[in-house]
């Protein structure tokens, strides 16, 4: 069965995205304050990371590049999720090296189908 880090210090998105996980079969552990994120990564070892990118005291840019830049966790791929659309805002999460790019709302169709891309053998190329 394959684990997703829910990395979402709101309330009705982090029970959102886990409960639609859940139902769809995946281990999920749910991550309310950023900076318990690392640490909860390296314990679950988890096979896909979703980030939001607001977060209160920490970045979700700053986790994905820590994310990134540990050598456990380097190739797990990273769904990240933001209030804010802007272009430059997806050339960031992407320069960071996430994978995935979803704008809120989020819309579980979608939502579901990256996931399940991310997850996929092969390229980890995924336009959102
Ligand atoms: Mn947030």
């Amino acid at each position: 069965m394959k684990r997703i880090l829910v990395v979402e210090d709101n309330d009705l998105n982090r029970k959102l995205f886990c409960d639609v996980l859940s139902a769809n079969g995946f281990t999920v552990d749910p991550v309310a304050d950023g900076q318990n994120a690392l640490q909860r990564a390296r314990d679950f070892v988890p096979n896909l990371v979703i980030m939001d990118i607001q977060l209160p005291n920490i970045s979700g840019l700053d986790l994905i590049a820590r994310l990134k830049s540990d050598p456990v966790l380097r190739d797990t791929p990273v769904l990240a999720v933001t209030a804010y659309a802007g272009k430059g805002d997806e050339e960031r999460i992407r320069d960071v090296g996430a994978q995935g790019y979803l704008a809120k709302p989020v819309s579980i169709g979608p939502f579901m189908s990256t996931v399940k891309s991310l997850l996929a053998p092969g390229p980890q190329n995924v336009a959102a």
